[in-house]
């Protein structure tokens, strides 16, 4: 989550350290955001009807279900496919938490955030660096993991995401910004692939941190050596920067395109991009998905990826998605953050962000991804989006389509098996 979280979730304890269930690691989102009393209220109630307290209550499924159940009766807005008895009889919500699940799951979205040598202001850490590294510190400790940030590692990312959740293949995310970072890659690759190495057949490797104003010859070297001697699948890179320039744009003829063609070369055919989320001290224009058309055109045996879906800009993605642009085949978005961000705290903006992708993108083109572990478990994310729903009221009056078993398989991992290779029966990498 590069969006800072302590506005938007003002109640998020960080001082609460100690192991947390992943159903406890989603409550504290959804009771810190502006419903938190309501749901807290609810939940009192819902707690003394089954003589548990509240505390016990949110470790379980059952609290799970009840605070998705009080979000509805707050709203007065059916977003969660949960009843009543959900929020009454703690065998009824354990039981329908059990009856989901089976659906091959593909995390599009996932970090490690520590690095062997760590951040130390002055030293290897300028003041813009830190300010991200204290935002994933605090995040980190109100999360159950006691060292923050430290906790964020490569056993973890195990730990959490691929023992600890529905999750079958995480594809992992690099940050570069080594302006920031004493010359070197927030996470290097040589750490990253650790994640690789411990878990072939369940983890997909992206490389990343290719910043064309650092160079564009150096950039195509690293690219080359990034597939050469870490075996990357594809990219996720960031258009903002923190050179002198601030960014650049992925339809950029000169600077970008020879990135494109050396991909091609290389084999390389699926290239991600952070869009949307503009975080800390970087040039929120080129947040902005804009350059994802031509790229999109110019490129037609590659796909490209909008990371974050480009919220809070994803109309903007949306106004050049298959919608408008029927021959558009090759255009991706994904759901990091944006869906834990909207569904905790803001669930009308999150139907709407959900309807617009999938009735102008279409639903082959929206892909799972949960930026863990910066949400820590991903397992409460998965749980919410089973039960997730876009009430009738704005498919009738926007023309959305329904959020269906069968929209969700598609999204939870079918597309993104599609074009990293991944097999539907055995859920591994194939090889
Ligand atoms: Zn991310």
């Amino acid at each position: 989550m590069e969006l800072d979280y302590t506005k938007l979730y003002k109640g998020l304890g960080i001082d609460s350290a100690g192991p947390k269930t992943h159903q406890e690691q989603g409550a504290a989102f959804f009771t810190a955001g502006h419903m938190g009393d309501q749901i807290n209220d609810r939940l009192d109630g819902y707690a003394a009807r089954a003589k548990m307290t509240r505390r016990d209550m949110i470790k379980t499924s059952f609290g799970f279900a009840g605070i998705l159940y009080a979000v509805n009766e707050i709203t007065g807005m059916r977003f969660f496919d949960v009843d009543e008895v959900e929020a009454r009889e703690p065998e009824a919500a354990i039981e329908r938490a059990a009856m989901h699940g089976g659906q091959l799951v593909v995390d599009q979205h996932t970090h490690i955030c520590w690095r062997k040598d760590g951040y130390v202001l002055g030293k290897n850490t300028t003041e813009k660096g830190m300010w991200f590294v204290n935002l994933l510190d605090g995040l980190g400790k109100a999360m159950g993991f006691e060292n923050g940030i430290r906790g964020m590692t490569v056993e973890n990312f195990g730990k959490e995401i691929l023992d600890g959740s529905d999750t079958d293949v995480a594809i992992f995310n690099p940050f570069g910004f080594r302006e920031s970072y004493g010359g070197k890659d927030m996470v290097p690759i040589e750490e990253q692939a650790e994640v690789k190495q411990r878990w072939p057949e369940n983890t997909i490797m992206l490389g990343g941190g290719l910043t064309p104003n650092q160079g564009l010859g150096e950039t195509l070297d690293r690219l080359e050596m990034f597939v050469k001697d870490f075996h990357i699948s594809g990219l996720k890179l960031y258009t903002f920067d923190a050179t002198p320039q601030r960014g650049w744009w992925m339809d950029d003829e000169k600077m970008a395109y020879p990135i494109w063609e050396k991909c091609r070369k290389l084999g390389i055919k699926n290239i991600g991009c952070h869009k949307g989320i503009p975080f800390g001290q970087f040039s929120a224009k080129y947040a902005h998905p804009e350059d994802f058309d031509a790229v999109c055109d110019d490129f037609l045996d590659m796909n490209f990826i909008a990371f974050h879906s480009a919220w809070p800009y994803h109309a903007e993605l949306a106004g050049i998605g298959k919608g408008f642009k029927p021959q558009r085949t090759n255009m991706y978005c994904e759901l990091g953050s944006t869906f834990a961000a909207t569904v905790t705290n803001r669930p009308l903006e999150c139907a709407h962000v959900l309807g617009t992708l999938l009735r102008d993108i279409g639903d082959d083109y929206v892909m799972w991804g949960t930026d863990s572990l910066l949400w820590a478990n991903p397992q409460w994310q998965i749980e919410a989006f089973r039960k997730f729903r876009i009430p009738d009221e704005l498919v009738e009056g926007h023309g959305y389509p329904q959020l269906t078993d069968e929209v969700k398989a598609k999204i939870l991992g079918l597309n993104a098996a599609r074009i990293w290779g991944i097999d539907v029966n055995t859920k591994k990498i194939m090889a």
